[in-house]
Formats: C-alpha cells, sequence, structure tokens
C-alpha cells in the first residue's frame, strides 16, 4: 500500500513539542510513529540548532522516524523557514515536492514556508500561533489533535 502522504516536514517547537519546551505535545509521538511505519517520509525543519533539534528528536523516541533534520547551523546563522523548509527536503532527496506533501507548522512563517516549496501548509492549534493568524497566512486546515492530520486531502 502506497504510503498515505508522499512526505511531510514537521517544526519542531509549539508543533511536535509543547511552547517553549522539550515535552511532546499530546498526540504527537503517535502520529509520527504511525506515519513511519506506513512509510511516509519525515523531515524536520526549526529554527532551533540542528545538533539540539536531534537531542530533542532523540528524547522523544523519534530521531528514526525523521530522514532529514534541517535547523539553525553549527556556525549559529539562521537562514528564514523558508531556507530551513528547502534544506530539510533536499535532505529527503525532495527538490520538488510531490503533491499531496505536507508541512505541519503552529506559526504563520511555517505556512509561508510551506506554500512557497507547493506543501499542503496544515496548522496546529496547540503551538504560539492562533488559528486565526495560521488560516491569514494560508494554513489549508488547523489541527486541534494530531490525529486530524488523516483526514488532510492529498491534492
Ligand atoms: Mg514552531
Amino acid at each position: 500500500m502506497a504510503p498515505p502522504f508522499p512526505a511531510i516536514v514537521f517544526d519542531l517547537d509549539g508543533t511536535l513539542t509543547s511552547p517553549g519546551t522539550t515535552r511532546p505535545a499530546p498526540g504527537v509521538v503517535a502520529l509520527v510513529q504511525t506515519l513511519h511505519a506506513r512509510g511516509v517520509p519525515l523531515a524536520l525543519a526549526t529554527s532551533a540548532g540542528t545538533a539540539a533539534a536531534r537531542r530533542v528528536l532523540d528524547d522523544l523516541g523519534l530521531l528514526g522516524c525523521f530522514g532529514s533534520v534541517a535547523g539553525r547551523g553549527v556556525d549559529g546563522v539562521l537562514a528564514g523557514k523558508d531556507a530551513v523548509v528547502g534544506e530539510a527536503l533536499l535532505g529527503l532527496g525532495i527538490t520538488d515536492a510531490a503533491p499531496g506533501s505536507v508541512l505541519v507548522g503552529d506559526s504563520p512563517a511555517d505556512v509561508e514556508a510551506a506554500v512557497a516549496h507547493g506543501l499542503v501548509p496544515v496548522g496546529v492549534a496547540w503551538g504560539g500561533g492562533s488559528p486565526e493568524a495560521l488560516r491569514a497566512a494560508g494554513a489549508r486546515v488547523v489541527l486541534e489533535h494530531p490525529d486530524e492530520l488523516w483526514s488532510v486531502e492529498a491534492s
């Protein structure tokens, strides 16, 4: 059976973790594990340092689920979210995302980066951004719970 999504890029803070913490947001660990088990290529795009992001994923037991982790480089320079998402996709070997590929994030900047890369912009309501701001930035849907991702239409 084909994976349910061609690829998914996740934001870290406020999306996989509760805002400002390294604790997992409720339901996200199970979601990521299920997506991985079903063969969906997963990438992380964060404004945190790449090494720190890898440690957080490892603490969550999810590092092995991600084929690509992109963040602030060792030089400390933070590219815009748009560039980080591009790097995250390249880490999966993707230069041109297939239709139905998704970005999940909690900030308008995540949504804007998704649009720039042709990804379906999916907002989350448990992070730092308001659902209204996410929709205004172009989010197709704002999830109240991670399991709602399964009802996002692929196209
Ligand atoms: Mg975030």
